[in-house]
C-alpha cells in the first residue's frame, strides 16, 4: 500500500473537476486499511473515501487523503424458502453486480440498474430509481470504525434510512469506512413497473412476460435515453433533491401554480419535482462558462469542460436561491461537497 503525494482527482469524479488531493491512497484489503490508519499522514489528515466519485463535487483542492476503497467480492452467503442473501465488496461497480444478480436470479435490485457508482455508497444515500430505494432489500453492512479500526455491522434499522439519507450522511459523516454490503433478495420476483415510463418501455420492447431481466433492460433504455453520460459529459447524476413540502403548502403553490407536479406521501406531505421547481425559474439549458444545467434535464448540473467545482457550486446557490424566491421552497443539495467555499 503507498501513499501518493498531489494526486490529480480528475480520472476519479463523474463531475470531471481538475482538483487534487494531498494524499491518495488505494485500499484493496482490509489489512491496507488497518495498516493504514496507524500511518502519521492519515491521522493528521482529513478524510474522505472514495468509491466511483459519482455524487460527488470538489469545490477546491483536498487538503487531505482520499482513500479509494477497492474491496471486491460477491457472494451468496444463504438461503431460505423466499430469499437469497447476497454479500458484495464496497468496492465493486454497483450496475455489475446488479447485473450479477439478475443472471443468478436473485430479484429486487433490477429497478436500480445503471446508477452509477460502486456498492460501498450504496447505503450512504439510500439509492433509489423507479419507486424503489435499496433500503428495502438491504439485510446489513460492515464496516471499520476510521479512528480505532474496530469491525462494526449495521443492520436496516441501525442505518436510519430515508429519502436519499441514512445515518452516514448526517452523525456517523466521516467515521466510517464500509466494507460490504448484504442484501436480502427474493426468491419470487415482486416486478414494480408502475413507476414512471417502465410500462411504456417494456411495451415497445415486446415483452409478453415480464421478468427481472426485461425491467432492467427497460430501466438501462430509459435512463440511455434520458440522463447524460457522464463519460460523455460531467455531472453526478441529480444535484438536489426532490423538496418535500406539507399539503396546505402544495395546495396554495397550486392556486398559482395549477401545473405543479407533486406526488402525495403517506405522511400527508407532498414530494414536488425539483426538476420542475427549476425548470420554472428558467433554469433548464442555462450556462455559466463551461458550469451549466443540462438541457432536458433541469435537476442535473453539468460540466462542459473546464468548469472549477466552485463555478458549479456558484450556479447551484443561485438556482437555490431563485427556487426560493419564486415558490417559497428550500432545495436541499444530493450531492456531497468537498469542502464548502
Ligand atoms: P462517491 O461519489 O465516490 O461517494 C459518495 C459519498 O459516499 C461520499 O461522501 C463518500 O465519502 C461516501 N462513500 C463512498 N464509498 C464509501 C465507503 N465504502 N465507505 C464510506 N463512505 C463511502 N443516485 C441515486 O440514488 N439514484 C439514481 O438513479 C442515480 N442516478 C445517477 C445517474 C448519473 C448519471 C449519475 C452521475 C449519478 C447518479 N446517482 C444516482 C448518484 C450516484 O451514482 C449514487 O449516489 C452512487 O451511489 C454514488 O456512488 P459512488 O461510488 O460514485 O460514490
Ligand atoms: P422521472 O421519471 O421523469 O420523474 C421525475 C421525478 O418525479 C422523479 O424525480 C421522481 O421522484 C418523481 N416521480 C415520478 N413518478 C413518480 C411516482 N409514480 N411516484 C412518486 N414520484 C414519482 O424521473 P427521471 O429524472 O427520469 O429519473 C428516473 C428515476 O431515476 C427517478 O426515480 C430518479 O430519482 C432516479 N434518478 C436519480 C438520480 C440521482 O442522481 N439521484 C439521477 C437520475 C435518475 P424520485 O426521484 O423520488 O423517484
Amino acid at each position: 500500500m503507498t501513499i501518493y503525494e498531489n494526486q490529480s482527482l480528475l480520472l476519479l469524479n463523474t463531475f470531471h473537476i481538475d482538483a487534487s488531493a494531498r494524499y491518495l491512497v488505494e485500499i484493496n484489503s482490509e489489512s491496507d486499511f488497518l495498516s493504514l490508519i496507524t500511518d502519521k499522514k492519515y491521522i493528521d489528515s482529513n478524510k474522505l473515501v472514495l468509491g466511483g466519485g459519482s455524487n460527488l463535487l470538489f469545490t477546491k483542492d483536498f487538503n487531505g487523503i482520499v482513500i479509494k476503497n477497492n474491496l471486491l467480492g460477491k457472494e451468496l452467503i444463504k438461503e431460505d424458502d423466499e430469499h437469497y442473501y447476497v454479500k458484495a465488496g464496497a468496492g465493486e461497480v454497483w450496475h455489475e453486480f446488479v447485473v450479477w444478480c439478475i443472471k443468478n436470479n436473485y430479484a429486487g435490485l433490477e429497478n436500480l440498474s445503471l446508477i452509477p457508482g460502486k456498492v460501498g455508497a450504496s447505503p450512504m444515500q439510500n439509492i433509489g430509481a423507479y419507486g424503489v430505494e435499496i433500503k428495502d432489500l438491504f439485510k446489513s453492512l460492515e464496516a471499520l470504525d476510521m479512528q480505532t479500526g474496530e469491525n462494526v455491522v449495521f443492520t436496516n434499522t441501525q442505518c436510519e434510512f430515508g429519502y436519499r439519507e441514512s445515518v452516514f450522511k448526517r452523525k456517523y459523516k466521516n467515521r466510517y469506512f464500509i466494507k460490504s454490503v448484504t442484501f436480502k433478495l427474493n426468491k419470487h420476483p415482486k416486478f414494480n413497473t408502475s413507476y414512471g415510463a417502465i410500462e411504456k418501455e417494456l411495451e415497445v420492447m415486446g415483452v409478453k412476460e415480464l421478468s427481472i431481466k426485461a425491467i432492467s433492460d427497460a430501466v438501462i433504455r430509459i435512463r440511455s435515453s434520458k440522463l447524460p453520460d457522464p463519460a460523455q459529459i460531467g455531472n453526478a447524476g441529480s444535484f438536489f433533491k426532490n423538496p418535500e413540502v406539507p399539503g396546505a403548502k402544495y395546495e396554495s403553490l397550486k392556486q398559482g401554480f395549477p401545473t405543479v407536479v407533486g406526488y402525495p406521501l403517506e405522511n400527508g406531505n407532498v414530494k414536488l419535482a425539483a426538476g420542475w421547481l427549476i425548470e420554472q425559474c428558467g433554469w433548464k439549458g442555462k450556462r455559466e462558462g463551461d458550469a451549466g444545467v443540462h438541457i432536458n434535464q433541469a435537476l442535473v448540473l453539468v460540466n462542459y469542460g473546464k468548469a472549477k467545482g466552485s463555478e458549479i457550486y456558484h450556479l447551484s446557490s443561485e438556482i437555490l436561491k431563485s427556487v426560493h424566491d419564486k415558490f417559497g421552497v428550500d432545495l436541499e443539495r444530493e450531492v456531497n461537497i468537498y469542502d464548502h467555499l
